[in-house]
């Protein structure tokens, strides 16, 4: 699948390799990008185009973003990008190198107190990457593709379903298994995502209090969550072994809900023109099983898409965000007699910056690191090491670095998705 921009650099709807190289060689396109292959259109199409609708499915998440477009039948795009996870170690580095200054014999450098008042809507530092990394994938999703609905995943539980006995009826309606998976992920919250007994976070089951053959209820003042070995102890008669700890509250699922909601705001805000719907990952969870699909992201995006059945080509596309350069002036050991080192080469070493995809001996490489020397340490793209210190001459550039690092895995269609 070849992605088409408009001459004005609009979105318009995906084409077919046969179609794009026909485009390309009649020089009525030209390329954008390679990975994913993007070409933009030499004339201006205009009037109404995109007749189906296209529907962006997010699943939010802390570490991995799964993204998926998807029409009724059709897959148009699947990624999973991952999020920065050194931000916390930056901001450490940055305030022992703050304080190390202050106390050095340099300019008088007061200590900044916590005097300045924080703008409204202010986040953590690791918050504010996180919000953001789901932001720019996003808005490179609608940047090629026309976009006419957006659906994020803000929560895994609906808590006005369970608070509210009013819904009760129409959850019944829905299914009782449906209304179950709810109030299962509302109670692993509850208990932070911890074992009620020991306090592991791995194997996690919700299991009922008063049996239901004992008539027990699916209330949450019935339900617990314990890890598999705590569960298997209680059904094995050593119920006494287990001894449950305190409710820990919602804190470890604050964190990712504010997030959430964050995101939900700043995504309407950008899109003004676009419907941006939420779900709830419960839903999610019990449609992606009755279609027996595999728990991956970029699945959950797809369902969350509301096109569960949509057939995909086996494209997935991956993005890593890594720096495109280091900001650090000098090394940290400063040499004998106070020299201090330069900590990196130039920004372009023979032409080639961090991160350029080189071909070299017939491989797809990426500038892992340069030397002002001319040599290069490449990789390939899932960063295993090509060759440590390889000439220039050796090397030819295929494609620009990007802020993130893309690169294609071919997934196995799952069965319902073959439709
Ligand atoms: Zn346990
Ligand atoms: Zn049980």
């Amino acid at each position: 699948m070849v992605y088409v921009l408009n001459s004005d650099g609009s979105p318009l709807m995906p084409c077919t390799e046969a179609k794009a190289r026909h485009l390309i060689e009649s020089r009525k396109a030209k390329v954008v990008r390679r990975t994913p292959f993007i070409i933009r259109l030499a004339f201006l199409v205009e009037g109404e185009v995109n007749t189906e609708s296209l529907t962006l499915g997010v699943d939010a998440g802390s570490s991995v973003i799964g993204v998926s477009v998807t029409t009724e039948g059709r897959v148009l795009l699947e990624a999973e990008a991952e999020v920065r996870k050194d931000v916390p170690q930056n901001i450490e580095e940055r305030r022992s190198k703050r304080r190390g200054r202050r106390n050095r014999k340099t300019r008088y450098r007061e200590q900044r107190s916590d005097n300045r008042k924080r703008p409204k809507g202010w986040l953590t530092p690791t918050m504010e990457t996180k919000v953001r990394a789901h932001e720019n994938v996003i808005g490179k999703v609608c940047s090629i593709l026309p976009v006419s609905r957006i659906v994020i995943e803000s929560a895994s539980f609906d808590i006005q379903k369970i608070r509210d006995p009013e819904v009760e009826g129409e959850q019944y309606q829905q299914g009782e298994q449906l209304g179950y998976e709810n109030v299962k992920a509302y109670v692993r919250a509850r208990d932070g995502f911890r074992c009620r007994s020991c306090g592991s976070r791995d194997h996690l089951e919700v299991h009922h209090i008063s049996q239901r053959k004992d008539g027990g209820s699916n209330s949450p003042d019935n339900l617990i969550t314990l890890c598999h070995g705590c569960h298997r102890g209680w059904h094995e008669g050593k119920k006494d072994m287990v001894t449950l700890s305190e409710y820990p509250g919602f804190k470890a699922a604050t964190e990712m809900s504010t997030m959430r909601w964050i995101l939900l705001d700043r995504v309407r805000k950008a899109y003004p023109g676009i419907p941006v719907e939420e779900a709830y990952g419960y839903v999610t969870n019990h449609e992606r099983k009755s279609h027996g699909l595999e728990k991956r992201h970029f699945i959950d995006a797809r369902v969350i898409s509301g096109n569960a059945t949509a057939r995909s080509d086996g494209i997935l596309w991956h993005a890593v965000a890594r720096r495109s350069h280091n900001r650090k002036i000098h090394k940290d050991t400063i040499l004998k007699k106070g020299v201090r080192k330069a900590n990196q080469a130039a920004r372009k070493v023979a032409g080639y910056g961090l991160g350029d995809n080189v071909m070299y001996a017939g491989q797809l490489c990426c500038i892992h690191g340069r030397r002002s020397s001319g040599y290069f340490d490449i990789r390939r793209l899932d960063g295993i090491r090509v060759h440590a210190g390889i000439h220039y001459r050796h090397l030819t550039l295929v494609e620009r670095a990007n802020t993130n690092l893309i690169y294609k895995e071919v997934v196995e269609v799952s069965p319902s998705g073959r439709a």
